[in-house]
């Protein structure tokens, strides 16, 4: 009798179930959100068709963020958080920098804002930028979100990350990995699919209000962070208010006030942002209005980019490298898009920079092919990151363990197996999860349990459940299984590295090895007591059907060497189960070619059994 069912090669491999995954970039002044969509990364839009969504929380009955919330900026500075990313995972003594706001806390503690609804720390503040962006992709993908990837700067510190980090959880996003903004940009441009190993990159961010520059390095794939550098206070507004400067000394205006000041950025930014379209443009202040032209917006902005490549001559010298090593140069943040930017960056690196991508758009793009790949979905490798710490694996009849991916491989990863029903007409399959070295359930950590329902009743070991394992990169696990012939499916998933101390893995670990030789014995004792289990199941299933095939000496002895069996299995003596396994299967073998013939003898005549009781 055939105990499992194994599949042909190559036969019925479905595609593995879709994943939604998402990337955010959650930047200081924009945040925007990105997914794969049949192969292609796209930013996704608000409900009106707007890609970013500006950085800003009003707190007023509700929490509202985005352009809704920047109505406030003006009326309610207090209640309106804008650059929260500065804030971070930070202390409150950290924060030397000018703001509006009240906060209240301890000198080494996280601040909060006091705002009308309440206290708000960072991370909630954060967090609420996330809800946005996470409500946004859910109503545009129209399926529930697995998984995020969420960009960081490259200098981010661990609590910088850590913040940023429970931020996303506050907001009910899985976190897949929290990505290097530059490492985003570039995978958005396939930079880690180049051929020829050991390539640098610049990643030149030039945002509204800060400037970063890192430098990668890309070996066996995987990028090093090579060097990084900055200002903090440097970026497209100051841009604006070099224009507003220089509109001044034109039209010899000595003095605005606060609102015609605004007016005037605003007017200067707006400007600014046609140059990049056009070669001329007006600029209107106070009722006066003036030609910008694109000669002239480099000569007004030169100060403030000859800063950035000063930057740029310092981390490659911190690198190491001179500007021969440099194989690309990647185009970052919304102030790249303007002509200027690009062709001093390209004088200065003597080569056309990479700007097809919209670059306040790259960031996150990288980011969602990233989660697009973290989650298993494309059809790559994804970068290797970690490794299992404990072997994964599921139990099988006689509490064994049947272990589907090793300790130490590298994830993501995700396994596949088969397996098959024990018993005739078994309809549901118990799926337990288990953690460790051991070959016995009950020594291994169990993670998880879930049930298959709906199995088409078939005979026992005909059933197909096919059980995928899936570890992402953040060491999370999800295990689906599936029946084949009817489709019916059933899914967990399971977070196997939390909540296990370090003692109890290196018990689980050291376990493993010590009780390999014991546990092959047990392993061998509960085989040998499954299959004997299953024998006796079928050979009671074959007696009711068949027992008038037998005379009553044969029934006699058929059911004194179950009883010897069933007897045998109350005990841990392998050799006798073994030994009544025997000599119960020698009867039990003359009997199922007596039930042959019959069946032979039926199909001949073209009748069956039933046919002869009526
Ligand atoms: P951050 O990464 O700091 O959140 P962004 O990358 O969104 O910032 O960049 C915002 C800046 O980009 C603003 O100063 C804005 O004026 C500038 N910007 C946006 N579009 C253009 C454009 N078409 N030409 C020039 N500058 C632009
Ligand atoms: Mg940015």
């Amino acid at each position: 009798m055939a105990l499992l069912q194994i599949a042909e090669p190559g036969q019925s491999r479905d595609p593995h179930q879709h994943r939604t995954a998402i990337g955010i970039d959650l930047g200081t002044t924009h945040s925007l959100v990105a997914t794969v969509r049949s192969g292609q990364a796209q930013v996704l839009q608000d409900d009106q068709g707007r890609v970013l969504l500006p950085s800003i929380v009003h707190y007023g009955q509700k929490p509202t963020v985005g352009y809704q919330a920047k109505e406030y900026l003006t009326t309610e500075p207090q209640n309106t958080i804008v650059s929260v990313k500065r804030f971070m995972g930070r202390a409150k003594t950290d924060i030397k920098f000018q703001h509006p706001y009240v906060l209240s806390g301890h000198d080494h503690q996280m601040p909060s804002f006091q705002t009308v609804l309440g206290q708000k720390t960072p991370v909630e503040i954060s967090s609420d930028i996330l809800k946005s962006l996470k409500v946004r992709a859910e109503q545009s993908i129209q399926h529930p979100i697995n998984g995020a990837v969420i960009t960081v700067p490259a200098y981010f510190d661990e609590s910088q990350r850590q913040a940023t980090r429970d931020a996303a959880q506050l907001a009910g996003l899985n976190v897949l990995r929290l990505l290097n903004e530059p490492t985003a940009a570039a995978v958005a441009y396939g930079l880690d699919k180049q051929l020829t190993h050991d390539q640098n990159y610049v990643i030149y961010d030039l945002g509204g209000g800060t400037f970063d520059v890192s430098i990668l390095r890309f070996t066996q794939g995987v990028f090093e962070v090579l060097a990084t550098g900055g200002h903090t206070a440097l970026g497209g507004d100051d841009l604006d208010r070099l224009i507003v400067k220089w509109a001044k000394k034109q039209l010899n205006i000595d003095t605005l006030d606060n609102a015609q000041y605004a007016h005037a950025l605003m007017a200067a930014r707006q400007a600014k942002e046609q140059l990049s379209e056009q070669t001329s443009v007006e600029i209107t202040i106070l009722q006066q209005t003036l030609i910008l032209d694109r000669n002239s917006f480099e000569q007004i902005i030169k100060i403030a980019l000859d800063k950035t490549l000063q930057v740029c001559q310092r981390v490659l010298r911190d690198a190491k490298l001179d500007l021969n090593d440099i194989q690309n140069v990647v185009l970052v943040g919304g102030s790249t898009r303007s002509y200027a930017v690009q062709k001093v960056v390209a004088q200065f690196f003597n080569q056309t920079p990479l700007c097809t991508i919209n670059p306040d758009e790259v960031v996150a793009i990288g980011a969602a092919i990233t989660a697009n790949q973290l989650v298993g979905n494309a059809q790559e490798d994804a970068l290797l990151l970690d490794v299992t710490p404990l072997s994964l694996g599921l139990e099988t009849m006689g509490g064994l363990v049947e272990r589907l991916i090793s300790r130490n491989t590298a994830i993501p990863v995700a396994r596949r197996q088969e397996f098959t029903t024990y018993q005739d007409g078994q309809t549901a399959m118990l799926i337990h999860v288990v953690q460790g070295e051991r070959d016995l359930v009950e020594h291994c950590r169990s993670l998880g349990r879930f049930i298959l329902r709906g199995i088409p009743p078939m005979t026992a070991g005909q059933a197909k459940i096919e059980v995928t394992f899936q570890v992402n990169a953040d060491g999370l696990l999800s295990v689906s299984a599936k029946e084949l012939t009817s489709g019916v499916n059933a899914h967990i998933d399971i977070k196997p590295s939390y909540g296990l101390s370090d003692q109890d893995m290196e018990r689980l670990l050291v376990e493993g090895f010590e009780f390999a030789e014991e546990d092959k014995h047990l392993r061998a004792l509960q085989e040998a007591k499954v299959e004997a289990q299953r024998e006796i199941e079928a050979l009671t299933q074959a007696l009711i059907a068949d027992a008038n095939l037998l005379t009553q000496v044969q029934q006699d002895k058929l059911e004194s060497a179950t009883q010897l069996l069933s007897e045998s299995l109350k005990h841990t003596d392998l050799d006798a189960i073994e030994k009544a396994s025997q000599q119960l299967k020698k009867y039990s073998d003359a009997f199922a070619a007596l039930r042959m013939n019959q069946h032979i003898d039926q199909a001949l005549k073209g009748t069956k059994l039933d046919d002869w009781s009526k």
